[in-house]
């Protein structure tokens, strides 16, 4: 391997990254020196910026780019490492599906698309939790957001508009994780629940609501759980009557802040926007692709640290980082990321909702490659090296013949 291709691979990822990644492009470039350029090409080593992120349906993955795929395999590893073998993420696209009959699986096979050369897994157990696996809630939050971009775009289209109320609750530093969400949660429900609620909202034509559960950490006011709503109202809502609206709507939630036992809600703590912020939320603000980028980590240190970006940081050897994700994977355990209120995806005609599982699961399309199945012995040993991304990278560009190549030099290789 030149050292121009190794030094661009130890500079385009992170470091501990970076030396796994660089190692395997080594065995190949050592196993079949005519690679070099595709390689080149899969892992983006040269002087290309990385793609704009970009969603490939077929797969379910978040085209983002491979350093940022690789990075996702990485983090959950380290929640595996973290959360224990106990813990679902750690079989998590690692564990084959057995058949239905509960035989075992002759191996794990890769597919690969025709058009965008994608290539993923079929056959693997996902977790689908979109709170503590990183590899899924990329997929989760990215079909969910494509999904919330067209009902947003099917209610403008029939006249209505689409608010963004956001709301939060008071937290100090010492409030626990668990009761804290769990009291940000009744709050809300009481908020969203009785016949007060059609005064509250009266002359607004309130169609539905989609509500989002987030959460960042900082240290100088620990959790701060918060709820981003979309308000399906309708339209020509002049700035007037939105904040009269405002103000009727933070007079709820204060009430309902109180009785859910957390203290005087601050008018900091509730806002409520028209106009194009709840389409920009959700096309540029939602998800995790957002929370990987450079910008999102500098914002983070800033305004407090995303749950993943606490992950990244346990991965990078702060101990007490991974206690704060591991708090915030039980205090979060079970409950709806997104929820869409009654009615509303009928009314959007948006169909079946599917689950967080289904979301993450990569379903095959008719037209894709099957490129190879990798042997249950071999799909070992590359859950073991992890380099589960990396082989998908390869995946994008190599023949199986090539790939093969690949798993036999890290046979011969590998420790015992
Ligand atoms: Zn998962």
């Amino acid at each position: 391997m030149s050292h121009g291709l190794l030094l661009r691979a130890k500079t385009a990822f992170p470091a501990a990254l970076g030396a796994t990644v660089a190692a395997s492009v080594d065995l190949v470039q050592h196993a079949r020196p005519a690679v070099r350029g595709p390689l080149d090409t899969t892992y983006g080593l040269c002087e290309h910026t990385p793609p704009a992120p970009v969603f490939d349906e077929g797969t379910g993955e978040v085209r983002d780019g491979s350093s940022a795929r690789l990075s996702r395999f990485q983090l959950q590893a380290a929640a595996r490492r973290l959360l224990g073998s106990g813990h679902r993420v750690s079989t998590c696209l690692r564990r084959p599906r057995t058949g239905l009959d509960g035989s075992p699986t002759l191996g794990v096979p890769i597919c690969r698309r025709l058009d965008s050369g994608a290539a993923y897994y079929t056959g693997l157990l996902v977790c689908g939790n979109a709170w503590a696996c990183p590899c899924c809630a990329a997929k989760i939050s990215e079909r969910r957001r494509l999904e919330l971009i067209e009902a947003i775009r099917r209610h403008r289209a029939a006249g209505g508009e689409v608010l963004l109320m956001t709301t939060t609750v008071p937290h100090t530093r010492e409030s626990c994780a668990f009761e804290l969400v769990d009291a940000a949660c009744e709050a809300t429900r009481r908020f969203w629940s009785g016949k007060v609620r059609e005064r509250a909202f009266a002359g607004v034509g309130l169609v539905g609501t989609v509500r989002a559960l987030e959460t960042t950490h900082s240290d100088a006011n620990g959790w701060h759980p918060h709820f981003h709503s979309l308000l399906f109202v309708a339209g020509g809502l002049g700035i007037v009557a939105l904040d009269a609206l405002e103000r009727r709507l933070f007079t709820r939630w204060a009430r309902h802040v109180v009785a859910a036992g957390l203290g005087t809600a601050s008018p900091d703590a509730f806002t409520l926007q028209g106009g194009e912020l709840a389409a920009r939320y959700v096309s540029k603000g939602w998800g995790l692709a957002e929370e990987l980028s450079k910008a999102n980590v500098k914002q983070s240190r800033a305004f407090g640290r995303t749950p993943f970006a606490l992950l990244r940081d346990y991965a990078a050897g702060d101990a007490r980082a991974g206690a704060l994700f591991a708090d915030y994977v039980s205090a979060f355990k079970g409950r709806s990321q997104l929820r869409y209120s009654r009615g509303l995806r009928e009314h959007l005609g948006l169909g079946r909702e599917a689950t967080d599982e289904e979301l993450a699961q990569a379903v095959p399309e008719r037209t894709d490659e099957h490129l190879i199945t990798i042997s249950p012995r071999d799909w070992v040993l590359i859950c073991r090296l992890e380099l589960r991304g990396v082989v998908l990278e390869l995946a994008r560009t190599l023949t199986a013949l090539e790939l093969e190549h690949f798993f036999s030099t890290h046979r011969s290789t590998a420790p015992p």
